[in-house]
């Protein structure tokens, strides 16, 4: 086997697959599958992966392997096969996938260093390259006459340690340990042979005796009022050795975190967890969706899920959406787990994230909590998966490698075979549907522990308020409800859900939204034609001068900003603090948790925001909330608009009377009668996913059908269009006639970065041909793709963004 098969880095339609390399004699027992490599190519030299060795290669002249840059793999044999996977699944080079596995600081060559780990002795001509060094740089290594192959020895023993050298705070810390070399009977004897001044040394000595623990050095030097010069006696006598210890720039590690118990689980509960851990019992893989709402007890089914799996030597994948992975939901996971848990967390630096990693890779860790990236953690004995707010987009990966973090969990759960759980109040249409097919294992939580509620909601139509006389985007009923909170000293959060672009029209008077008649979805906007498109099928009419419905003339463009909520409610309610939150005030870093500690600690009344304050917040002095106009969401020109209507609405109702006072909400909308609307303020998610069920099945929209996605931008408007009609039409000649190819037609964000946006949409129930050609599509425009300011063609495979 002295041949490598290498995925190189270089992603490209002819270099997408593996090329054949000799091994020379030095790095022969080392090259694994999985490690990462320099290899000649063409006149340069790139990283790739190892995916196998092979005894004998179809060519001949093979080039040799420059270097070898990992001892380890960093690439389980599994997570090999799921990156062809993952290629295959979203059309993109093997060498994305397996770059987006891993952490950062292993996408990048950087310069290495052997440590030595501690005291330890080592064979003599390895003690020769130390030359009484801790650290050698990892090239005086490689021109030594010592093989790879005794150097990966030495590291799988623990004896010496390979570091990357992360730039500046990045890099790996180790603390020097002390440890007592003798029994606490052999410490006590010493102590007595010991001259009567060494005081200090007897203490020491008497420590450990007590002790027989490793300890940092600092902290016992510290903890005994004594210095290194006691502690050097013991250590050359040989009473107390020293090592040196790894320690991870893990944030979290100066906190204590107060341990907690299992609580006994309440009836509904048990019968929840029991089918799960009845699947882990007996080895089996299979996908459950816990649906229950915010605080009807899912996590500690997870929390004791996760123990189950720890017990039987097992680990576990814990992804929750990044907004939702605040320290209250760290500390649940290592208030319980303590140590065993490594953190994956957006705000981590490249090389903290990468100590995270290296826990598992080495085994000193049993569960991981993380966003999406998670799921790809390089666990060997996987027992459970769990996805909490299994609905939440942010699992979807938007750029280059688009995959689902809920596909990834069910491959992999089928490769441990170990199950999947899937939690949610609002779960997607899509899971749902496979649940009640009984494709997914349906649990439901009724009930709230300690019989909370969920808060009232009250519909408030904003055409009495207009035909009321009242023209503020405020109604009267929100306007007396704040300031009752005002008075009481309780706070109110208001919401207005404004992404930036609202591009429907709509009727002031009678609430009517113009849609198109062929898809079920809002008609966009276009401001230069005074024109309304639809960004799906590209049916086109003019802007009406009134309302086709009720004749009224006050038709029109709809959307507000949350700066002008702000001043008209500064004017309604001059008295009351105003926190805004949204992408403005929020754009410096830790600006937005310094907001919310504002509000808080009561530093405002009223704490206003668009959707980024829907998530994870809780405060108990919170009695109100304001849904400013729920029909922004309704009306976004996508399928999902309703069904991200209901889940948001459920969202924030959750964010009122979170502890012991009773909380209200008030959404304000010019539809309430939409059943999005009217189920969610009654917490219905069964009728709700009825109705809209109804509505996919008459549209062909998901769960009934699959949907493709085919962007296709560039500078100049009319190469675009060109280039999206001959790909709308290749496809709809290749595929089937069962399937539907929508478009091409111009992208609800009709041009980003100086780039114009057409797009093409394909539904359809089955097309085993559809990827194979959507490649050819790829293959044909790869070289004006090159180009820096050349076509741009992006396929999503089950988009969430659709604009
Ligand atoms: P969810 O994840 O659905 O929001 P949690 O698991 O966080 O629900 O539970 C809500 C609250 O109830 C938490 O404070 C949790 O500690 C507590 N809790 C959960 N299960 C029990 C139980 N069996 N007995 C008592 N308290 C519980
Ligand atoms: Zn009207
Ligand atoms: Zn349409």
């Amino acid at each position: 086997m002295n041949i490598a098969r290498v995925i190189v880095d270089v992603p490209s339609t002819q270099t997408d697959r593996p090329f054949d390399y000799k091994i020379p004699e030095a790095y022969q027992h080392i090259v694994q599958p999985g490690v990462r490599v320099i290899v000649p190519f063409g006149s340069r030299k790139v990283m790739g992966f190892v995916v196998g060795l092979a005894a004998e290669s179809d060519f001949n002249k093979l080039k040799s392997l420059s270097d070898v840059l990992d001892l380890e793999p960093v690439l389980t044999e599994e997570l090999l096969d799921l990156g062809k996977w993952l290629s295959k699944q979203t059309l993109s080079f093997y060498i994305s996938c397996f770059q987006v596995m891993l952490p950062q600081v292993l996408k990048a060559k950087y310069d290495k260093d052997l440590e030595r780990n501690g005291d330890v002795v080592l064979e003599e001509d390895l003690e020769e390259l130390f030359a009484g060094r801790d650290i050698v740089p990892y090239a005086e290594f490689e021109e030594s006459h010592i093989t790879y192959n005794r150097l990966q020895k030495q590291v799988r023993e623990g004896l010496i340690e390979v570091r990357y050298k992360v730039k500046s705070r990045e890099t790996t810390k180790t603390t020097t340990m002390i440890e007592p070399a003798h029994d606490p009977t052999a410490l006590e004897e010493a102590i007595v042979d010991l001259p009567k001044q060494a005081t200090k040394q007897k203490d020491l000595l008497n420590y450990f005796a007590e002790q027989p623990t490793a300890i940092p050095q600092a902290q016992l030097l510290d903890h005994l009022q004594t210095t290194r010069a006691s502690l050097k006696p013991l250590l050359k006598k040989g009473l107390l050795t020293t090592y040196q210890q790894e320690i991870y720039r893990d944030p979290y590690q100066h906190r204590d975190f107060a341990r907690t118990e299992p609580f006994p689980l309440t009836d509904e509960q048990r019968d929840a967890i029991t089918p799960i851990l009845t699947t882990m019992n007996q080895q089996d893989q299979g996908v459950f969706l816990l649906h229950g709402v915010t605080g009807s007890g899912k996590t500690e089914i997870y929390l004791q899920s996760i123990q189950q799996a720890i017990d039987q030597g097992k680990e576990a994948i814990m992804l929750v959406p990044e907004i939702a992975l605040t320290p209250q939901m760290v500390e649940r996971f290592k208030g319980r787990f303590g140590s065993r848990v490594a953190v994956f967390h957006s705000a981590l630096s490249a090389g903290e994230k990468y100590d995270e990693w290296r826990k598992i890779q080495k085994k000193e860790v049993q569960v991981v909590v993380g966003a999406r990236s998670a799921i790809f953690a390089p666990f060997t004995n996987l027992g459970i998966i769990i996805i909490d707010e299994e609905h939440e987009s942010s699992y979807k990966q938007e750029d280059r490698t688009r995959y689902h973090a809920r596909d990834v969990a069910i491959y992999r759960s089928e490769n441990h075979a170990c199950p999947v759980v899937l939690g949610s109040a609002t779960p997607t249409l899509e899971t749902y549907a496979r649940a009640q097919k009984g494709n997914y294992t349906l649990l439901t939580l009724t009930k709230r522990m300690m019989d909370a509620n969920m808060p009232e909601v009250e519909l408030v139509d904003m055409r009495d308020e207009l035909h009321a006389g009242n023209r503020s985007m405020f109604s009267r009923a929100l306007i007396e409800k704040i300031k009752e909170r005002i008075e009481k000293n309780e706070q109110t959060v208001l919401f207005l859900n404004r992404r930036g672009y609202s591009t429907f029209v709509m009727c002031r008077d009678c609430g009517e939204v113009m849609e198109c008649p062929h898809c079920d979805i809002a008609l966009t906007y276009h401001r230069n034609h005074e024109a309304l498109k639809c960004h799906y099928c590209s049916y086109e009419e003019p802007m009406p001068a009134q309302c086709p419905e009720c004749e009224s003339e006050t038709i029109r463009y709809f959307g507000t900003g949350t700066q002008k909520v702000e001043e008209s409610l500064q004017q309604l309610l001059p008295e009351a603090e105003v926190i805004r939150m949204d992408v403005d005030t929020t754009r410096r870093k830790g600006a937005h948790e310094k907001l919310l500690k504002q509000f808080g600690d009561g530093k405002a009344d009223i704490l206003l925001g668009t959707q980024m304050i829907a998530k994870g917040l809780d405060f108990g002095n919170v009695t109100l909330v304001g849904v400013l106009a729920a029909d922004t969401l309704l009306n976004l020109p996508d399928f999902r608009a309703s069904e991200k209507t209901f889940q948001l609405l459920t969202q924030v109702s959750g964010r009122a009377g979170r502890h012991y006072k009773p909380g209200e909400v008030i959404v304000q909308t010019y539809s309430p009668e939409h059943y999005s609307i009217e189920l969610a303020s009654r917490y219905d998610y069964g009728s709700f996913f009825h109705e809209e069920m109804k509505l996919r099945k008459a549209f062909q929209y998901p769960p009934y059908y699959f949907l493709t996605l085919i962007t296709i931008s560039h500078p100049n408007q009319l190469r675009v269009k060109e280039a999206a009609m001959k790909i709308a039409q290749f496809m709809k000649t290749k595929l089937s006639d069962q399937a539907n190819v929508l478009g091409p037609t111009p992208s609800a964000l009709t041009r980003i970065n100086n780039r114009y946006r057409y797009q093409c949409m394909i539904k359809y129930k089955k097309e085993p041909e559809q990827r194979k050609l959507i490649k050819r599509i790829l293959h044909y425009y790869e070289d004006e793709m090159k180009e820096e300011n050349g076509l741009q063609i992006t396929v999503d495979f089950q988009p969430y963004q659709l604009m």
